[in-house]
């Protein structure tokens, strides 16, 4: 047995911090968890002095492109490497992310299923991982890339990847049974264009009908499967909650149409708005997708708002992989300054994402039962949100209950 004794808990539901708590660890497991005091320690347990930093649950990114690297056309059709040199890159990426202190991310397309094997069997370091493998659109939706001529690549991005389009009710179930052959633990689609598709599919425009949405969902439920959809506004917004997808992923228009929030609600929708994609396709991307970026920020703050005060489940996504890897946290901060208190974005980033990739009974709280997936920070982020993004202050983090960071013995950090 481990006992991490001294730090002030954040459990990740909400509640208040528990200055001075003991985390006592039974292999992968947590076997108790409170005031030090409380907390009776086995004789012989490994006793680590955490006092002075803040201990949290794991860290959870509910979307997420581990495998992207870039946004640029030959790095997304993947012309500019060798595929083994993708794919060990990528391992490195998935060790670096965890190192950063998430230790579950939801993959929204790009890994197959040989990556969460790796990990699984301890043959590269990573995160848990739930993963979509690849995502679903109509043809010429956001799944279906192709030239400007139309035509598409015959590599399909990524020979390891099943392709993404499917057309037509039928077709449609028929596609997500094979992204469930290739190992997908959630359904990823989209209803509509986005910041990232081509010149001409826009954030507004659906590029599925209803009858193929029931069709996916049904599909996927019928399999044990969750639901995640790409939709950003306009009528295939509103399809995708109608439905009753698992999660509304960017929604930025989601305030055109005071509804929804609470349709949401009612089904119990959860809504993942990535505002850290949206930042960095402000920034550094092509025109036509800086613009589009742009044109959605004050409109998709206002989205969170609604959904807030609606009771809307958010959680913490950033979608960020096709820009930077290893600065997940950066998404927490924004949350914060987009209007959530300190407290509700790592809720969204612990208690709620774990929900919303469906492993709360695993992860996303420190309590008794629970894997023992945790991070120690030095600073309190309830006072200063941006100590979770800062690898200094990152001193322990821990996967069922094996350290795969410990920097206790380091200097303090600035
Ligand atoms: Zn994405």
């Amino acid at each position: 047995m481990k006992a991490l004794v001294g730090a002030a808990l954040i459990d990740g539901s909400g509640s208040d911090p528990v200055p001075d708590a003991a985390v006592l660890i039974d292999g992968d497991r947590i076997e108790a968890v409170g005031p030090r005091a409380a907390v009776t320690l086995p004789p012989g347990a490994e006793v680590i002095d955490v006092s002075g930093l803040t201990l949290l649950p794991g860290l959870i990114d509910c979307h997420d492109h581990l495998s992207e690297m870039r946004y640029d056309f030959m790095s997304r059709w993947r012309l500019d490497m060798p595929a083994t040199l993708q794919r060990l890159r990528t391992a490195k990426v998935l060790e670096d992310t965890l190192h950063s202190g998430f230790t579950c991310i939801r993959d929204a397309w790009g890994l197959d299923a040989g990556f969460k094997q790796a990990v699984e069997e301890k043959l590269i370091q990573g995160p848990r991982l739930v993963l979509s493998v690849s995502f679903i659109s109509g043809t010429g939706g956001h799944a279906d890339r192709v030239t400007p001529s139309g035509h598409r690549n015959a590599f399909n991005w990524d020979p390891m990847l099943p392709d993404g389009v499917a057309d037509g009710p039928d077709r449609v179930r028929a596609k997500v049974r094979e992204m469930i052959r290739a190992g997908a633990d959630v359904i990823k689609f989209a209803t509509t264009g986005g910041g990232a598709s081509r010149p001409g599919l826009n954030p507004h425009d659906a590029t599925y009908g209803r009858d193929e949405v029931d069709a996916l969902v049904a599909e996927a439920a019928a399999r044990g499967r969750k639901t995640m959809c790409h939709a950003v506004g306009g009528a295939g917004l509103r399809m995708a909650i109608e439905a009753g997808a698992g999660s509304i992923e960017h929604g930025g228009y989601l305030a055109d149409d005071p509804d929804l929030a609470k349709m949401m609600a009612d089904k119990g929708i959860f809504f993942v708005p990535t505002f850290y994609v949206y930042t960095l396709h402000a920034e550094h991307s092509p025109p036509h997708m800086a613009e589009r970026a742009k044109a959605l920020m004050d409109i998709h703050r206002e989205s969170l708002h609604q959904a807030m005060a609606a009771g809307v489940k958010v959680a913490m996504g950033t979608d960020a992989g096709g820009f930077v890897h290893g600065t997940n946290a950066k998404e927490i901060e924004i949350l914060v300054e987009r209007g959530m208190t300190p407290m509700q974005a790592i809720q969204a980033s612990t208690s709620t994402a774990a929900e919303c990739v469906g492993l709360d009974h695993d992860i996303g709280t420190v309590a008794p039962g629970k894997l023992a997936d945790l991070l120690a920070v030095s600073g309190d982020p309830l006072s200063e949100i941006a100590i979770l993004s800062d690898r200094e202050k990152i001193r322990l983090v821990m996967k069922g209950g094996q350290e795969v960071v410990n920097r206790l013995a380091d200097p303090p950090a600035r």
